[in-house]
């Protein structure tokens, strides 16, 4: 191996050293840079790739289910930040402060949006009259500050982060809850079916609700390491903001009524979570779903076979390209085919093919997996065919490896002793009996640093509330008080 090549490649492991992997497979496959300023990033075109391949997916969805993209801008003034308190108290130790424009000093402090219930709102008040008016459903695609004092992890913890936040109003709670059910689901889907990462679907413990929330949903995803990612919310905020910016409506007997909201948002961090889960000590590894380029073409040639192994290829190319595959040929003079292996693995592109001059003559072409470097051979005639259910075969692969680990890792624990025991051991949701009191969570997030991260979903058949099923267990497996909820305690990131 030269010297350039152990250069290219990862030198962690992510077994034994699961963040210093990640944050050199991040820049390695260069996904994305660290910006001068502590906490910030800089997100590179492949790594922006991915968050657009995101985007597409839930935006194309969005539309669907009735709702129009809008734009506000980055500032809220203070007092419309303190008209909602909890959104002030919950965010308040995270809000960065403009005072200062050009030279002069504001009348007005204006926040940097932490979340944008406080500037959106108002508006949305404006822009219902009547019942008529309902649903309104809008959507934006922004960033958003949030000043935490943590260590920057790209994608996982930044202080600016990419994000869509969806805020709706509607006539009736019941609306508001199928709208809360419609985003839930559409998170699942971008998971699943595009991301190759299963998820649980929860909501989070009163205590740990967005601020202001009646109600916040969640889906959740185990990483390889164990710990939980909270994958997107979805919140109902009940008339707590409807009433804190006089969001109402005239119903049919023009009687003034309050409204009903929601938001709900997911963020770059499922960049985070699809990193994590799919790749290896080898590099990225992406489903062909969001690859930026889901096949590499590596043609293999002496002097006196190149010119029949390059016009095969590209023929190759050309019939991939024009059925709809984003396809590299990598032709490079200067590189030979092993650094070539070794780059598009590192880069994460599901499908090698690989043409030399034995392909030529059988009219056949070598594929090769990324995830597990499976090798098959084609015909040549089949290949647009052939290329397509390799495709989808890598995606179940990497779907299969991620829902092994979530299945392999949820654990019941009926006491403190055994909850920190399996959590210690290993890592992944132990489901609970629980009380329901804060103090309990505390108890074992101060010893092991996990918590709930969520309680399950009652069937959501009826799809009227978030209720959370009967415990198996009347007693709390932490305190043993009776206990009417269940929790999933994990740590997360
Ligand atoms: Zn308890």
């Amino acid at each position: 191996m030269s010297d350039e090549s152990q250069e290219l490649g990862i030198t962690e492991s992510k077994s034994h050293k699961p963040g210093e992997w990640y944050a050199e497979v991040v820049q390695k496959a260069n996904l994305a840079d660290y910006a001068p300023m502590g906490g910030f990033i800089v997100t590179k075109p492949r790594g922006y790739a991915l968050w657009e391949a995101i985007q597409d997916a839930l935006d194309g969805w969005f539309k669907e289910t009735g709702v129009d993209n809008v734009y506000f801008p980055m500032f809220i003034p203070e007092s419309f930040l303190e008209r909602e308190k909890d959104i002030v108290e919950g965010f308040d130790p995270e809000v960065a402060w403009v005072t200062q424009g050009g030279h002069d000093e504001l009348e007005e402090r204006l926040a940097v949006r932490p979340t944008s219930e406080s500037i959106i709102a108002p508006f949305m008040a404006d822009w219902t009259r009547s019942h008529r008016d309902l649903p309104l459903r809008l959507n934006q695609w922004c960033s958003v500050v949030r000043w935490e004092a943590t260590e920057t992890k790209p994608f996982f913890r930044t202080k600016e982060f990419m994000w869509q936040e969806g805020h709706t109003a509607h006539a009736t709670n019941e609306s508001a809850w199928e709208e809360v059910w419609t985003r839930l689901d559409q998170y699942e889907r971008v998971y699943e079916d595009v991301l190759a990462i299963p998820v649980l679907r929860g909501k989070k413990p009163e205590h740990d609700k967005f601020p202001g929330a009646d109600t916040t949903t969640t889906v959740e995803a185990l990483m390889p390491d164990g710990k939980s990612v909270q994958g997107a919310t979805s919140h109902n905020l009940g008339q707590s903001f409807a009433e804190a910016f006089d969001i109402t409506y005239a119903d049919e007997d023009e009687d003034e009524k309050t409204a009903y909201t929601t938001s709900w948002g997911l963020s770059w961090r499922a960049i985070g979570a699809l990193i994590m889960t799919h790749s290896d000590d080898q590099g990225l590894v992406l489903p062909p779903t969001v690859a930026p380029t889901q096949v590499a073409i590596v043609p293999i040639w002496q002097e006196d076979t190149k010119e029949d192994v390059l016009e095969y290829s590209q023929e190759i190319a050309d019939d991939l390209e024009e059925a709809g595959f984003r396809v590299e040929l990598d032709d490079r003079d200067e590189r030979n085919p092993g650094f070539k292996f070794n780059e598009h693995e590192l880069n994460g592109v599901p499908l090698r093919l690989e043409i030399g001059p034995y392909e030529v003559e059988d009219e056949e072409v070598t594929l090769v997996h990324r995830p597990d470097n499976e090798e098959s051979v084609e015909d040549r005639d089949e290949i647009v065919d052939a290329v397509d259910e390799h495709l989808e075969t890598i995606y179940d692969k990497l779907y299969q490896a991620a829902e092994e680990n979530l299945e392999n890792n949820v654990r019941e624990a009926h006491s403190p002793e055994e909850i920190l025991g399996t959590i210690g051991k290993h890592g992944g949701y132990v489901k609970t009996s629980w009380c329901g009191d804060e103090a309990c969570e505390e108890a074992i997030k101060e010893k092991i640093a996990a918590e709930i991260v969520m309680q399950p979903l009652d069937d959501e058949g009826g799809r009227t509330a978030g209720e959370v099923p009967e415990p198996d267990r009347d007693e709390c497996g932490v305190c043993g008080d009776p206990a009417d909820e269940i929790a999933y305690f994990a740590k997360s990131y």
